[in-house]
């Protein structure tokens, strides 16, 4: 018989800036398609303005997903891993119920850079069979993240530049205005679904050029006013 004494660890983030401390992390929810160009890259139909853009797509990854000491081991089960360069929303409190968008940034703690690491074959695999994306999105270390940036050092990062390197190589280059849905959007949409809480990560979803990565390849993720997020992807595990 094996004692149930495991306590569970809680996921941590570095901070970056004056506050010294870690952020622990509660829930890691994801935003797909908010940028018109990456939906249109993935087949999906783009909407032409803001007011036809509907509802966002959402997504959960587990909160022990993080990596955040810049190795992540080439996943299993994929022949085909790909990058997604993200803006990171870290929550500071918990909301009381349905957040109106002018309250959002009250909620907010601070900002980092990711990355949604994807499965893309066996996105593809359940999309064709209308299945759900959890085994192509939610699996072992699958959000690199940076340190966080509380909102008070970050400025204003509305038209930020979002960029995504490999091999020093540009591979993904956008701007923050180019999210179908701003973070306070995001954050109200989110909260007519969910309770939000303190500790709670949104990665706000990724622009065009999103492609493969191979055991070897070094990744350099940056959004102008916020700390890096530099790794490699390493050897499979098994
Ligand atoms: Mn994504």
């Amino acid at each position: 018989m094996i004692a149930a004494s495991a306590t569970p660890r809680v996921p941590v983030v570095d901070l970056a800036g004056a506050v010294v401390g870690t952020f622990p992390v509660h829930r890691i929810y994801c935003v797909g398609r908010n940028y018109a160009e990456h939906a249109r890259e993935m087949g999906a139909a783009a909407p032409a303005s803001k007011a036809e853009r509907g509802v966002p797509t959402f997504f959960m990854k587990p909160a022990d997903a993080i990596a955040v000491d810049g190795k992540v081991p080439y996943p299993a089960a994929t022949s085909q891993l790909h990058h997604e360069v993200e803006l990171v929303v870290a929550l500071g409190r918990d909301a009381n119920g349905v957040v109106a968008p002018e309250d959002a940034e009250a909620l907010v703690f601070g900002y980092g850079v990711g990355l949604d690491l994807t499965r893309r074959d066996l996105q593809a695999a359940a999309k064709a069979k209308g299945l759900p994306w959890d085994t192509a999105k939610g699996f072992d270390q699958s959000a690199p993240l940076s340190a966080l940036l509380p909102v008070d050092e970050a400025g204003d990062l509305s038209s930020a530049r979002i960029v995504l390197e490999v091999n020093g190589e540009p591979r993904q280059q956008s701007s923050l205005d180019h999210m179908l849905w701003n973070v306070a959007d995001i954050l109200y949409e989110l909260s007519l679904l969910y309770a939000l809480r303190a500790g709670d990560l949104v990665f706000m979803g990724t622009p065009a050029g999103v492609g493969p990565l191979l055991p070897g390849d070094a990744f350099h993720a940056r959004i102008d006013g916020l700390p890096e997020l530099q790794g490699s992807i390493t050897a499979p595990l098994r």
